[in-house]
């Protein structure tokens, strides 16, 4: 395979939240339209299997690592219009830097999602969701990469987001950018909010914690029970196998320790499902994605 800049068998575990994973086979950071297209058509011309990565916040990587080429997405070009409150970002943004930078340009909508680790495009990939909030209120258009390896934009409605749930989750579409339709807002205002959802998270979740949010979705197709009571009623928190732990603080959130592999964490997701479906009848299902299984 021959991209610049492409190393080999690079651990994964420092590019994730998790802090968990072994090597990947190949690994490039692309911080370019045009390198992004360069490593999908290679991976594509070699055959080899691909993966994209962003922040990491929502994965569990393979102790056994991942067998092809990672690309980490490093796209990180963001356009601000303040006129009609539209801004375009790459996938690779974080999105606690495009929260700080709307916020100065006076433009509301996203502060909603400030503390989680994500990146644009994991926050599209994922519909990030939080306090009622959900990404597809502010998507107007996605640009992708398609699974011909084509560009095409997909406007909001053909991105099928539901809760948690977006195209992009079915189909291999690499995002490059989106176009975010925000509203005018007063810098003060949304300042202070933000800073009563960060001491909000602090109060709840292990936001600087190893660990990857909330592991799994709502069932709620089952019941209205949030997944986290489902746990917490079981007395499951604080509970541990190996280095893996159920977060004291919020049942949904598995915490690396410090030592945990991700055979830790798989067993004890399986043990947290199996008590889950034995006591309340419900099966519990990931929202974390499985790199390398
Ligand atoms: C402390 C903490 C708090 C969290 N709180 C929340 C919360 O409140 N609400 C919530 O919804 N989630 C939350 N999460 C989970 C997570 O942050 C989100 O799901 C986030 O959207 C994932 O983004 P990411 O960039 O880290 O994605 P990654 O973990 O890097 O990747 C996740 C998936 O997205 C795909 N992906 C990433 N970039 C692209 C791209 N450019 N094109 C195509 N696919 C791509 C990857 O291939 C992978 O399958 C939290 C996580 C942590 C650690």
């Amino acid at each position: 395979m021959h991209i610049p800049n492409l190393q080999h068998n690079i651990v994964l575990a420092p590019y994730t939240t998790f802090k968990i994973g072994g090597p990947a086979r190949y690994f490039v950071v692309v911080k370019t339209k045009e390198e992004l297209f360069y490593a999908l058509a290679e991976a594509r011309r070699t055959k080899t299997p691909w993966v994209i990565l962003g922040g990491g916040s929502d994965v569990l990587v393979s102790d056994a690592g991942f067998p092809g080429l990672v690309i980490k997405s490093e796209l990180r070009h963001v356009a601000v219009n303040e006129g009609n409150a539209q801004v375009r970002a790459e996938s690779g943004v974080r999105m606690s830097g495009l929260i700080t930078q709307t916020m100065k340009h006076e433009l509301t909508g996203l502060e909603y999602a400030i503390g989680v680790p994500a990146s644009v495009g994991g926050a599209v990939w994922a519909n990030l969701g939080a306090r009622g909030r959900q990404m597809q209120e502010f998507v107007l258009e996605v640009t992708v990469i398609n699974e011909q390896g084509e560009e095409q934009i997909l406007y909001n409605a053909q991105c099928q987001f539901g809760y948690r749930d977006s195209i992009f989750k079915h189909k291999k579409f690499v995002i490059i950018d989106v176009l975010l339709q925000l509203a005018r807002g007063n810098q003060a205002k949304i300042k202070e909010e933000m800073q009563q959802l960060v001491t909000l998270r602090k109060d709840t979740q292990d936001i600087a914690a190893k660990c990857a949010g909330c592991v799994f979705r709502n069932p709620k197709d089952q019941t209205d029970i949030p997944a986290a009571k489902l746990i917490d009623d079981l007395g499951l928190k604080g509970f541990s196998i190996g280095g893996a732990q159920v977060s004291p603080l919020h049942a949904n959130f598995i915490i690396n320790t410090g030592t945990a592999t991700a055979q830790d964490v798989v067993m004890l997701i399986s043990y947290i499902k199996q008590q889950v479906r034995d006591n309340a009848g419900i099966q519990l299902m990931e929202e974390i994605e499985y790199i390398g299984f």
